[in-house]
């Protein structure tokens, strides 16, 4: 795998619902195509000179730990807790090295008393269940915008199965870790025909949902009712995590109302 190295690590995210952000690998192998923000942030800025391609090939942070050593300090007054990560996936298909690097800094940040909230579409290892290395207090979440296979294979080509993805997380669940799913970027009907209910009937253990809509994406800005299928959606969702009991936050643009009041949606528990 290639390695790179940075001269920064932490920083304080935008992400309404975020509070401190790390990204230790440049790109990701999942190559999805929704298409990828990440991806098509990056080039924007110019930090990425190649295509979906060089993407795909991510580089890992080779001195991320050395990072957080100096960086801990400087930021801990100021951190509520740590996301890994927006603009990467930490658990990777494919990369070994991603996952050593990842499981390395949880249990660093943990040893600090800073916890962390992580969001993949990989596998997570059963080792997070150890608890004298990673703590009890992190939210463990994976994306699942759909239950359609052919779906998931067209637009998250290179990530695993979405039953692999949903056992992995129960497991943790299971084992008495706090789990959430990102339902974001939530798909039209004209990308795939589904029913919301059942995604969020076979998630329902989870302790945290986000909703977000599916942005940026030609065939979704095609479909002539989406801004009221979108609002169906998120009646849909409030009322799911209402009568479970579940902690949701629905993303802004997604609803023509921006509610704002479950923006910590982490912050607020994980204290
Ligand atoms: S998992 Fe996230 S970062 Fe990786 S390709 Fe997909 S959208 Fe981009």
């Amino acid at each position: 795998m290639e390695k790179i190295r940075r001269k920064t690590l932490l920083y304080r995210t935008k992400v309404e619902y975020g509070n401190f952000c790390l990204n230790h690998v440049l790109g990701c192998s999942h190559g999805c195509r929704y298409p990828c923000f990440a991806m098509k942030n990056a080039k924007f800025h110019g930090w990425i000179k190649g295509d979906s391609e060089w993407w795909c090939n991510p580089k890992l942070v080779e001195n991320a730990l050395e990072l957080l050593d100096k960086e801990i300090p400087k930021y801990k007054e100021e951190i509520d807790f740590v996301h890994i990560s927006f603009t990467t996936d930490p658990f990777m298909e494919g990369y070994p090295e991603v996952k050593e690097m990842t499981l390395k800094i949880i249990e660093k940040l943990n040893k600090n008393n800073i916890k962390c909230t992580v969001l993949t579409k990989g596998i997570y290892p059963k080792v997070l269940t150890d608890k004298t290395k990673y703590g009890s207090g992190n939210y463990y979440g994976i994306t699942l915008v759909s239950l359609d296979d052919d779906f998931k294979n067209k637009f998250e080509p290179f990530s695993p199965s979405i039953n692999d993805r949903m056992n992995a997380l129960k497991y943790l669940h299971d084992n008495g870790l706090k789990t959430w799913v990102s339902i974001e970027p939530y798909p039209t009907p004209n990308l795939v025909e589904q029913d919301l209910m059942e995604i969020l009937e076979r998630i329902s253990f989870v302790d945290k949902i986000i909703f977000g809509r599916l942005n940026h994406n030609k065939i979704v800005s095609e479909f002539k009712d989406k801004d009221q299928f979108f609002e169906n959606c998120v009646g849909q969702a409030i009322k799911f995590c209402k009568e479970k009991n579940i902690g949701y936050h629905i993303k802004n643009g997604t609803q023509k109302i921006y509610n704002s009041d479950t923006e910590k949606i982490f912050e607020a528990s994980i204290k």
